[in-house]
């Protein structure tokens, strides 16, 4: 099924062309990659099948470096079948975990295709394991099932449970100075930066979320202003809302510029001098730029095709149009969210053409009609275009990979400069 609609806000932006139909996406569970490394004293059990188990350890498999924070409690066939009581069989594995590990001080339950297809009630499991075993240990749940879902909607389901469960603020909290909350996974390397970035600026009541220490959760509250750090974080802004945040309207912090502005959307709340935030930002906004002009000779003109897959990309076609030259021709998303992308959006060049959902065999007859020179998709598209001689980039590498910030600029840049490199390569 494929239909057009009119946009209702993007002025210079094409009729947006809205599929649904076949897709090629990873589900949420994926995010447990990066989550258990960001929340260092978590653990995430996923309650589902070997196929969820299998994806789980060969996503990360190449990155365990020491006891694991996360593991599948196994639905078997007497599970499915309805001949154990699956919650028994639960609270058992939970026992044995959590006196094996009394390092875990936050667990996560996380939901899958088939715990679902069962209809195991993980919201009511959770509730009566935290009574069991608070306050050494909090039990929380999400889903992180793929049947409707991107990838990095599993981190969003994730913190959305992690904000509901944050407790109401006490009156002298409320009434406490702003504090600004940094909302999203980032690498530590990155969060030290901004918070270097922020301190400079004289904005020092900065928290990020999640924090690396469960037991560091902010207390959040009409005192609390946000800025997305990531564009797919729908649920968990919607729940810091309701319990009176409010966010920070800014581009995401990606390239020089979408950096800038991210700080400056805190600058202006903060009410930071004009001179201070120049002084502060202009020697590294001249560093980037410099670093990012060998890639710019790279890319300019080049030609590039987004699927839809990680959410990242409004905000990369954004980067890469206007710091990198490149020419943008389908931008593709899951899903389009026209609030958080409000500022995006309006930084995209005229013309460009949007599309959001997919009907994976439609988008991919688009694509080659195009012939791009570089194609950002999920893998298992990566290798069925790379044979018909499409240059891929695998969308996954670039929620890994430290990219936000000023010092990451070129990092970013060189991350589709290198296909295109070695698709040269190969072909001299
Ligand atoms: Fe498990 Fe469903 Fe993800 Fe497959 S799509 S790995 S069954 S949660």
């Amino acid at each position: 099924m494929s239909t057009v609609i009119s946009p209702q806000v993007e002025r210079q932006i094409l009729p947006i062309i809205k599929e649904r139909g076949q897709r090629e996406v990873f589900c949420g569970l994926t995010g447990i990659i990066w989550l258990h490394r960001k929340i260092q004293d978590a653990f995430f059990l996923v309650v589902g099948s070997r196929t969820c188990a299998h994806l789980i350890q060969s996503a990360a498999g190449v990155m365990i470096f020491a006891e694991p924070r996360f593991a599948t409690a196994i639905i078997d066939d007497r599970d499915l079948a309805g001949l154990a009581d699956a919650n028994e069989e639960l609270d058992r594995v939970v026992a044995q975990l959590l006196e094996r590990r009394p390092d875990i001080k936050l667990l996560f339950l996380v939901g899958s295709c088939p715990s679902e297809v069962i209809k195991l009630d993980l919201a009511t499991a959770a509730q009566r394991l935290s009574r069991n075993f608070m306050p050494q240990v909090r039990v929380l749940n999400y889903s992180g099932s793929g049947i409707e879902t991107t990838f990095t909607q599993g981190e969003d389901a994730c913190l959305a449970a992690l904000a509901k469960d944050i407790p109401l603020p006490s009156a002298s909290q409320v009434s406490a100075p702003a504090e600004l909350l940094v909302v999203g996974c980032l690498a530590d390397v990155v969060e030290d930066q901004f918070i270097r970035i922020f301190n400079e600026l004289g904005i020092r009541q900065v928290r990020f979320f999640p924090p690396r220490n469960s037991s560091n959760v902010p207390v959040v509250g009409p005192h609390t202003r946000f800025l997305l750090a990531q564009p797919f974080l729908a649920d968990t802004a919607r729940v810091l809302e309701e319990k009176g945040a409010q966010r920070l309207e800014a581009p995401f912090p990606l390239g020089v510029e979408g950096t800038e502005k991210w700080f400056a959307a805190a600058a202006l709340a903060w009410q930071v001098p004009a001179d201070l935030f120049e002084q502060v930002i202009a020697p590294k906004r001249q560093r980037a730029t410099a670093a990012l002009a060998r890639f710019k000779t790279q890319l300019a003109g080049q030609s590039i095709f987004f699927f839809p897959d990680s959410q990242l990309e409004i905000p990369l076609a954004r980067f890469l149009n206007r710091e990198l030259d490149m020419v943008l021709t389908e931008v593709g998303v899951p899903y389009l969210h026209r609030q958080h992308m409000a500022s995006e959006l309006a930084l995209l060049p005229e013309g460009v053409q949007l599309s959001e959902g997919q009907d994976v065999e439609r988008q991919l007859d688009r694509c080659r009609a195009i012939k791009p020179d570089l194609v950002v998709c999920g893998l298992g598209l990566a290798n069925p275009l790379e044979a018909e001689g499409i240059t891929s980039k695998w969308s996954i590498e670039l929620v890994f990979t430290p990219i936000q910030g000023f010092d990451q600029a070129a990092d970013l840049a060189e991350l589709f400069a290198r296909p295109l490199l070695r698709h040269l390569k190969l072909a001299a």
